[in-house]
């Protein structure tokens, strides 16, 4: 029990910004969320099962108290969600195998909204995380990499969000929406340590891609991808601490995901 207390005390003060003697007050702060419901507008990709929920019960039972129920069904990548590494790489990580430790941390949070409102195909760019680093220090090693791109604002109007609201594949090969360069996950991969990698649209890669270059190269390094993400631009570029929780699905390659964020008051 001692030793648990004292790995927690160190762990609240290498995750916090404080100075070594204040401890990180998870009451003084709030709870942001940073994820979409599921519904039937709930977005996926084109070619994919979408999000059905189905009544079982709902009503005064026979024996004389008030019940409800229902049952769902739903493809894996849809709505905000979690990309493990195995989707896009062979041996690498499932749901299930990714550890708490990588999918709760720091955020660096990175905008682009800018340059998403003049190309909405727009690929993040190297230079857009070096500039974030001009002014906020080097991506600390352990980060969770978020991308706002401002497409949530669109969300769950389909032809504005995913820039079509055709299915199959005549809907992918309409894909409009903004991503990360394949250069900059290579990059990344290089040169920084993050755990994972999320952002506001529907695909680590933008919407026109056909072999899911940035998916390949963060997969590889076990580092899992966040989509369809909610509310980043809630979120300060650094600060926030994230807690993203999948459906522990045994051996899934994606699964609905939880995901928030908690911000201190000062
Ligand atoms: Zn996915």
């Amino acid at each position: 029990m001692k030793n648990k207390a004292l790995l927690l005390i160190s762990f609240l003060l290498l995750t916090s910004n404080c100075t070594p003697t204040e401890k990180y007050d998870w009451e003084d702060g709030r709870w942001i969320d940073l994820t979409h419901e599921y519904s039937d507008e709930t977005l996926f990709w084109p070619t994919s099962s979408t999000f059905k929920i189905d009544t079982v019960f709902v009503g005064q039972t026979d024996a004389g108290f008030y019940y409800e129920s229902f049952e769902f069904c739903t493809a894996e990548h849809g709505g905000t969600h979690l990309d493990a590494p195995i989707h896009f790489f062979e041996n690498r990580k499932t749901v299930d195998q990714l550890e708490l430790n990588q999918l709760t941390g720091r955020a660096v949070v990175i905008d682009v909204t800018k340059q998403v409102a003049e190309n909405r195909d727009y690929e993040v760019q190297v230079r857009d995380l070096t500039n974030w680093e001009t002014e906020h220090g080097l991506i600390p090693d352990g980060s969770i990499l978020l991308i706002n791109t401002g497409l949530a604002a669109y969300w769950p109007e389909a032809k504005e969000y995913l820039g079509t609201d055709k299915r199959g594949d005549e809907g992918v090969a309409a894909l409009s929406f903004p991503g990360i360069h394949p250069d900059t996950a290579q990059w990344l991969v290089e040169n920084r340590s993050i755990k994972a990698a999320g952002l506001d649209t529907p695909s680590l890669d933008y919407g026109q891609s056909v072999l899911f270059e940035t998916h390949q190269i963060l997969f590889e390094q076990n580092i899992p991808g966040f989509e369809n993400v909610a509310n980043l631009h809630l979120l300060p570029p650094t600060g926030a601490y994230i807690v993203a929780l999948p459906m522990k699905i045994k051996d899934g390659s994606g699964a609905p995901l939880r995901i928030v964020a908690h911000i201190m008051n000062k």
